[in-house]
């Protein structure tokens, strides 16, 4: 089985300044039912970094993802080169160590399209808001045998 676990003393300086972005961001969750905390970072290839975080409506399945505020925010401003993308979540109240909080199915979806999928094959980091228990892994491995646009029988612009 897929072990993605990896220590924070082994993480390189980018990836432990994303993944503190995302925590960052996480504590700004609207989350009036829920009180889960997710906030997400990502990383263009140049250097520049868009956050987005979770937010609940009550209408449920309206609510926006971290990973998907973040890539919006990202898109948005004109990127379309990434280098990676950090999750970080849980419940504040908890105490200790959670597990790392990964992309739903949708938002696996989402970071595999946007980030050029296969070719760019982004690194995804996921912790737990303690920044202790974290996941290195990269998109095609979140998301093995993707719908993608090579799929449709019209070829992307
Ligand atoms: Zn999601």
């Amino acid at each position: 089985m897929l072990d993605p676990t990896v220590s924070p003393s082994e993480l390189p300086r980018a990836e432990k300044r994303l993944l503190e972005r995302a925590r960052e961001i996480a504590s700004r969750a609207l989350n009036p039912v829920s009180r889960f905390h997710v906030g997400a970072a990502v990383q263009a290839a140049n250097g520049d970094c868009y956050t987005g975080t979770f937010f609940e409506s009550s209408s449920f399945p309206l609510g926006v993802c971290a990973e998907a505020a973040a890539l919006a925010a990202a898109v948005t401003a004109g990127v379309r080169d990434f280098d990676m993308i950090a999750v970080v979540g849980g419940d504040p109240q908890s105490t200790g160590p959670g597990r790392p909080v990964t992309p739903c199915g949708g938002c696996r979806q989402r970071i595999f399209d946007v980030t050029g999928g296969p070719q760019r094959n982004v690194t995804v980091l996921c912790a737990d808001l303690t920044l202790s228990q974290i996941y290195r892994m990269d998109i095609c491995t979140l998301l093995p045998l993707p719908f993608s646009a090579a799929d449709l029988p019209i070829s992307p612009a």
